[in-house]
């Protein structure tokens, strides 16, 4: 890809509406553009990351032997209806009628539908366990959009539901899940995400985790044990504890959002003392932090195969209800988060799983002839190597070329100028800081392969 014909404007200013730096880099470096209040497009670097990150999931969620399927993001009411939800959902589901005047809802999660899709095939035993997933739009009118693309109205998700015949087979598969989630979030270049045990709230069941990545930036409270290691959402504790420690959280991001406003950046640590016993160890050991909450999954039990009355007949000619388990990860949050986990003031430090371009390539003085025969042979060669650059060949200053390359994020960037090639060489950096070397023209193509194999 040339950089001289990529879609999107990258620009300097931090827009003013931007509470945590994800979400401006992500406007900054033309990633996204606003539509309206919690609703964004994407361009091809975003893109270019999401389709990424798919892929690691599909990868994951296929050697647990899921089966995509594609589910429809306009439902009948009716679905709805049999489990219950289309009245004990409030707002955030957006209800609407068709030209027939048949009450349709938005998809914003699909148990419900998936339950519809197996209901049948489901019928007997021999055919259980299984799990069907989906990469899919989803919508849920969000009363506070925020963040950018951590909390928005129309987002794209991976949801899988899983169904069995006993609540043990449910909570292995369950286990198996979980640590899938480990394996994605490591991939996706952040190892460091936590699970914590969570409140299932409106999803209902009984056993849930919370995938979360700790950051100043997060929404969610989090309660981390120093002492043994245990992390729970601070929802799952008794509420005056809860209520006290929410005010406190909300100060203390208030001031994090403020500081981050006059000192250009965000990072104050969030951590605070929470008054209250650790339930794992019984230590006062409990350290309040923010996180983002990057995916969740839940033991759904019953509540949706039976409200939906899919049966199976068992070995024993008896009819049962199947018991499920549901698996969420929001894609466009996954990219902000590994965003917020990687980036410094000039823009993200993309890891080289999700990156959207591994090689960042600046003809410095394009118009110099020796310098773009150079350039264009290196992304020629490169090209051909199935490695994805971008080629940044514009007459523009070596200034504007290497903070645009900040904002793209590339994990490496070959720099050829008219002073490198007057020593037969050009110049091979890291994004991160990590090396910068020169290396001959002639070896560029072999050293690029050698740090990607
Ligand atoms: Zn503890």
């Amino acid at each position: 890809m040339k950089l001289s014909r990529l879609i999107g404007e990258r620009f300097k200013e931090r827009p003013a509406d931007c509470v945590i730096d994800s979400h401006a880099l992500m406007l900054r470096g033309g990633y996204m553009k606003y539509v309206a209040n919690g609703i964004y497009s994407s361009y091809l670097p975003l893109r270019r990351i999401t389709r990424r990150i798919e892929q690691i999931i599909r990868e994951e969620m296929d050697a647990l032997d899921g089966q995509e399927v594609q589910l429809p993001v306009a439902l009948p009411a009716s679905l709805w209806e049999e489990s219950g939800r289309y009245e004990s959902v409030g707002q955030e589901l957006l209800r609407f009628s068709d030209r027939n005047s048949s009450p349709m809802v938005l998809g914003m999660t699909h148990e419900e539908a998936a339950v519809a899709l197996v209901r049948d095939y489901g019928s007997t035993y021999s055919r259980y366990p299984f799990m069907i997933y989906q990469i899919q739009t989803k919508f849920r009118d969000e009363l506070r959009p925020r963040a950018g693309l951590i909390r928005v109205r129309e987002f794209t998700m991976k949801d899988a539901y899983s169904f069995h015949t006993s609540k043990e087979d449910l909570n292995d598969y369950y286990m198996k899940c979980h640590a899938a989630y480990g394996r994605i979030f490591a991939r996706a270049g952040i190892p460091e995400v936590v699970s914590v045990a969570s409140d299932s709230g409106m999803m209902g069941g009984d056993i849930s985790h919370e995938f979360m990545l700790l950051t100043p930036a997060g929404e969610d409270s989090v309660a981390c044990c120093d002492a043994c290691g245990y992390h729970a959402n601070i929802e799952t504790f008794p509420a005056d504890i809860r209520h006290n420690s929410s005010a406190a959280a909300d100060m203390q991001q208030d001031k994090t959002r403020s500081s981050a406003e006059s000192a250009g950046a965000p990072g104050c640590d969030d951590g605070r003392f929470l008054n209250a016993v650790c339930p794992s160890c019984g230590r006062h050991a409990l350290i309040l932090r923010r996180g983002i909450e990057v995916g969740n999954i839940f033991q759904l039990g019953q509540k949706y195969t039976a409200s939906m009355h899919m049966t199976y007949v068992d070995k024993d000619g008896s009819v049962k209800i199947p018991v499920m388990g549901c698996y969420g990860i929001g894609i466009g949050r996954l990219a902000a988060s590994v965003c917020e986990a990687h980036h410094d003031e000039h823009g993200p430090i993309w890891p080289v799983s999700i990156a959207p371009w591994k090689v960042h390539l600046c003809a410095v003085r394009a118009d110099h002839a020796e310098v773009r025969q150079t350039a264009d042979l290196l992304y020629r060669q490169l090209t051909d190597a199935r490695i994805d650059v971008i080629y940044d060949d514009r007459p523009v200053r070596a200034g504007i070329m290497f903070s645009d390359a900040d904002l793209i994020g590339a994990p490496v960037r070959i720099i050829v100028s008219p002073r490198n090639l007057a020593e037969g060489c050009c110049e091979i950096a890291a994004r991160d800081g990590s090396f910068q070397k020169k290396t001959r023209v002639e070896q560029v193509r072999e050293a690029i392969e050698a740090l990607f194999s």
